[in-house]
């Protein structure tokens, strides 16, 4: 069998960029497992099209900025996307519009990122506006759970991700250059330093001139394959999210109800899908250990619910609990997008959505489809294998990572429930910070440092003398702010 191109993933990027290059009519064949299959981020996902409900206070880089412009252009595709689907498919896709953005007293951070997103949105020139937590529809919070403050998005989109997944998939099944094929990849072909096709699980083979992974943290195996064929590529890791859907809810639920991002993960969220049913997300765990934790574990549940039902809806604990689900969301080691041309010839790679591929798909897929046809596309594209800002000398310190990490395990260490007594959450975060720099740094300040921890253990070897190590160490320097 041969297709023009081949694109491995049954996921919403690889259905969409199937979609589009077969809307550009290519001969294009889909190979995948089902959308439905366990640890598909995509029907893991909601989804939220998140814009600016995904901006922290975190110290923006300018690549963050970037990602934020990706973001909002690939939101701006949405209707035009969704509108173009649904005719082909016949399976509509209905878009919601409106997020409220909720910060409480449970994180620290929330009130920064609140303040990170309305700067966001001038910079943006979209939308946003402080609302009185009283007049937002669904969100009866448990007490001394009031929100501080709400922001309301109005240009933030939402769909429900099985609609789009089934969309597509019928849509594919229409299109008269367009076929499917259900199958496990695994290997990519390559003859003569040019991509020749697929090998799929079976030991049948499918030629193709190009193949585009796109079958999300499924494509780091096929890569190691290749060695360095492609060039040097950043590696894919999973970051586990769980999602749970809700029957039976007493409240309505208009538009999105989220908090900010914290924690590591994408904030709690609500997202509508009618009929008196919600979608509540996510949690998120990024492992190098791809296949560990294949499964939804009641610790991820209960940290998700305790969360959504104090901070958001106390009436969740009545409703019924229709389904549960996972997905691995597709991280790069560098943390950005992975969209283009590889250094391997016929061979491309999307991937790296993260935490926003079903807001990215359309923007991918546009993409995707002008490397392959040659055209120009109608979107810069930031996040090409070979851009600049993934060269090894823009990696940041070891030590910037910490202190970013460190900030959001103290407040993942507190979860659920948040609190700590008095300045502990700092004091902790800054003990933290000096421990992970004293084992790390070489210089002779470290040194002398350690010196003085040694002799405090040789001089009074008990273990009561660790809250004076706490207490010297918590003091020390303050760390940044969270
Ligand atoms: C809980 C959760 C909530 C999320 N919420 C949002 C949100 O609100 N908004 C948003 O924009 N994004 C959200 N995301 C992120 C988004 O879901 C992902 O970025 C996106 O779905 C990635 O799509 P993908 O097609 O690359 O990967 P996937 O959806 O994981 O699809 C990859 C597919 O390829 C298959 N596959 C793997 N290897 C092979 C192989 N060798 N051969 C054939 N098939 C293979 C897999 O089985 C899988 O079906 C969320 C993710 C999770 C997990």
């Amino acid at each position: 069998m041969t297709a023009d191109v081949i694109v491995i993933g049954g996921g919403v990027i690889g259905k969409t960029i199937s979609y589009t290059l077969a809307e550009h009519g290519v001969a294009v064949t889909c190979v995948g497992s089902s959308y439905a299959a366990p640890g598909t981020a995509s029907t893991a996902a909601g989804a939220m099209l998140g814009v600016l409900g995904e901006v922290t206070a975190t110290a923006a880089s300018p690549m963050d900025e970037t990602e934020l412009g990706f973001r909002a252009a690939a939101g701006r595709r949405y209707p035009d996307f969704a509108a173009r689907l649904a005719e082909t498919s016949g399976v509509p896709i209905p878009l919601g519009m409106g997020t409220f953005v909720v910060g409480t007293t449970v994180n620290e951070a929330d009130l920064d990122n609140l303040a990170a997103i309305r700067m966001a949105a001038r910079n943006q020139g979209l939308p946003c506006e402080q609302v009185d937590h009283r007049n937002v529809p669904g969100l009866r919070p448990a007490r001394r759970h009031e929100p501080l403050g709400v922001l309301h998005l109005a240009q933030e989109g939402f769909l429900d991700s099985w609609q789009l997944m089934e969309s597509l998939q019928v849509a594919l099944e229409k299109l008269p250059t367009a076929s499917l094929v259900t199958a496990d990849a695994t290997a990519v072909e390559v003859e003569h330093g040019r991509v020749t096709g697929v090998r799929l699980r079976d030991g049948s083979f499918l030629s193709a001139g190009h193949v585009v992974l796109a079958n999300g943290v499924g494509a780091q195996p096929l890569l190691d394959q290749l060695g360095d064929l492609p060039g040097t590529l950043p590696r894919l890791l999973p970051g586990k999210g769980v999602s749970l859907v809700l029957d039976r809810v007493d409240d309505d639920f208009p538009q999105v109800i989220r908090t900010p991002n914290r924690d590591f993960a994408c904030g709690s969220h609500v997202v509508p899908r009618g009929g008196g049913a919600v979608y509540l997300g996510a949690t998120n765990r990024v492992s190098s250990t791809p296949g560990s934790g294949a499964e939804v574990t009641p610790g991820e549940v209960h940290s998700l619910m305790h969360s959504l039902m104090h901070e958001i809806n106390v009436r969740f604990r009545t409703a019924s609990l229709a389904s549960q689900r996972y997905g691995l969301r597709p991280l790069t080691s560098d943390g950005y997008p992975l969209i283009g041309a590889t250094a391997l010839a016929g061979l491309s790679i999307a991937t790296g959505t993260y935490r926003n591929g079903i807001l990215m798909a359309p923007a991918v897929g546009e993409i995707i489809a002008a490397v392959i046809c040659g055209d120009q596309p109608s979107l810069i594209n930031p996040f090409a294998p070979d851009a600049g800002f993934r060269s090894a000398n823009a990696a940041p310190e070891v030590t910037d990572i910490l202190d970013e990490g460190l900030r959001h395990l103290v407040s993942f260490l507190l979860e659920p429930g948040g609190h700590m007594p008095y300045d502990r959450y700092r004091e902790l975060h800054t003990f933290l910070t000096h421990l992970a720099r004293l084992a790390l740094a070489n210089d002779a300040q470290a040194e002398s440092m350690r010196e003085e921890i040694r002799r405090m253990f040789r001089d009074h070897p008990v273990p009561e003398m660790l809250p004076q190590l706490f207490y010297r160490l918590a003091a020390q320097q303050p760390v940044q702010q969270p």
